[in-house]
């Protein structure tokens, strides 16, 4: 029976971990249901734990740019185990790692090694904060920083009102320096750098947002963020743990043509071991300790396993850009077919699409920020995501979420997502 052994783990999980999960997003609160517990996976295969196989289009939520346990990241991590896990002093493949992304990246000047997303976020904004000697930061509303106190923040009731805490354990002091502005909206962010003139230590921001589904920069978005920083000597950071080295080799920098003064990393920087990184412009990074004043230290930091994979992982998409065309072609592919279909079905549809990363919003609206990704139909999409998990379709559990394409897709993979998703919406919508 599907999900059967999912069920019975899901079960004995929930007695002795917080929902069942180590984060959230698996719960799949957002669809309803059982949440699928994975035995293996090779390039874009997932076989569960009932030996049931999917074609997924979850990636790990985004390092798995070139599929699952492929055989250059495996044969690294393998061979670098044997020569220990970890040894809390230097190694090679830490060097060699940060001149690969000084290659890649070439605005980074320099890059530290955390271990998730959420560290390097929360570091890049102490780092701002350190060089600039301010204390606020203006993030996007529904841009995703990692759990960092300083993002768990919402809008306050007005425009220039200070955010306040979306989660219990947030303290209001902890608040009132995150300031939160309108993504795609340049006129939000003026007013709050004009309001708060000199106390602005940076804006971060998801170039591409992909933490409401993905939503790609309007254009002159970007670059009239830079502007404005310059102008308000504050500090640009990307966060680029979802588009670094997937949007394009350089990410969204590249993509976009911006560069930014700090930028942060994850997912395929680690090549899905817990691996986050930030880096960028020397001036601001010479302030990180031991260089300089701002602290920051770990002692599972630059880990050699995660090096090991990351690199190898890298060093394919470096070596043969021709990944990214591939993707990018994958991808066009995919939404030409869902257009189709839905269209077919007359069923209201916005699908936004940056590289390999991509959305469905089942709505009549332009997706262009928070607001508007809210108007997607979310018990059509429920309804759609369980049709497509029992024709062996994995998707992100939530309207959400970006899809991430895997390079391992295959044209007839992509066909079959397309038929599986008429037979879906044909059944979501009875
Ligand atoms: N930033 C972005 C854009 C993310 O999408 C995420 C996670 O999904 C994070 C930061 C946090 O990364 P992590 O989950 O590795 O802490």
């Amino acid at each position: 029976m599907m999900l059967e052994n999912s069920k019975y783990l899901f079960d004995r999980a929930q007695k002795f971990i917080p929902g069942g999960v180590n984060s959230p997003a698996r719960a799949f609160k957002s669809v309803g249901g059982t949440p699928v517990f994975f035995d293996k996976a090779k390039g874009s295969i997932l076989t569960d734990v009932d030996g049931k196989d999917y074609i997924d289009y979850v990636g790990s939520w985004g390092p798995m740019i070139l599929g699952h346990a492929y055989e250059p990241v495996i044969k690294a991590v393998q061979e670098t185990a044997a020569h220990s896990t970890s040894f809390g002093a230097p190694t090679e493949i830490e060097v060699e790692m940060a001149e690969l992304v000084k290659r890649m990246v070439p605005g980074v000047d320099k890059i530290r090694m955390v271990n998730s997303g959420t560290e390097a976020c929360m570091s890049a904004i102490r780092v701002a904060r350190g060089y600039t000697g301010r204390d606020k930061i203006i993030k996007f509303e529904g841009n995703y920083h990692g759990h960092g106190d300083s993002f768990l923040i919402k809008a306050g009731s007005g425009a220039l009102t200070l955010g306040s805490p979306s989660s219990p354990g947030v303290t209001k002091g902890t608040a009132k320096d995150t300031l939160v502005a309108d993504y795609n909206d340049l006129h939000s962010v003026k007013e709050l750098l004009n309001t708060h003139k000199d106390e602005v230590a940076a804006i971060i921001v998801e170039p591409v947002a992909g933490n409401m589904g993905c939503i790609p920069p309007a254009p002159g978005f970007l670059n009239g963020l830079r502007d404005l920083c310059d102008a308000h000597d504050t500090v640009l950071i990307f966060d680029e743990v979802m588009t670094g080295f997937r949007v394009a080799k350089g990410g969204a920098q590249e993509r976009y043509g911006v560069t930014t003064d700090l930028v942060t990393y994850g997912k395929i920087i680690g090549a899905g071991l817990p691996v986050g990184a930030f880096g960028g412009k020397k001036a601001v990074m010479d302030v990180v300790s031991p260089v300089g004043p701002v602290y920051q230290a770990g002692t599972l930091s630059g880990n050699p396993l995660a090096m090991a994979a990351g690199f190898a992982l890298l060093s394919e998409l470096q070596d043969k850009p021709v990944h990214y065309d591939q993707l990018e072609e994958k991808t066009t592919y995919l939404f030409n077919g869902l257009k189709k279909v839905f269209d077919k079905w007359d069923v209201p549809v916005h699908i936004n699409r940056v590289g390999s990363m991509i959305s469905v919003f089942f709505t009549d609206e332009e997706v262009v920020n928070y607001q508007t990704a809210n108007t997607t139909d979310k018990e059509l999409f429920r309804d759609f995501f369980h049709e497509m998990l029992q024709r062996g379709i994995y998707l992100p559990p939530s309207p959400f979420e970006s899809w991430f394409l895997a390079n391992s897709l295959t044209q007839d993979m992509i066909d079959k997502t397309v038929a599986a998703a008429d037979k879906s919406i044909e059944a979501a919508l009875e």
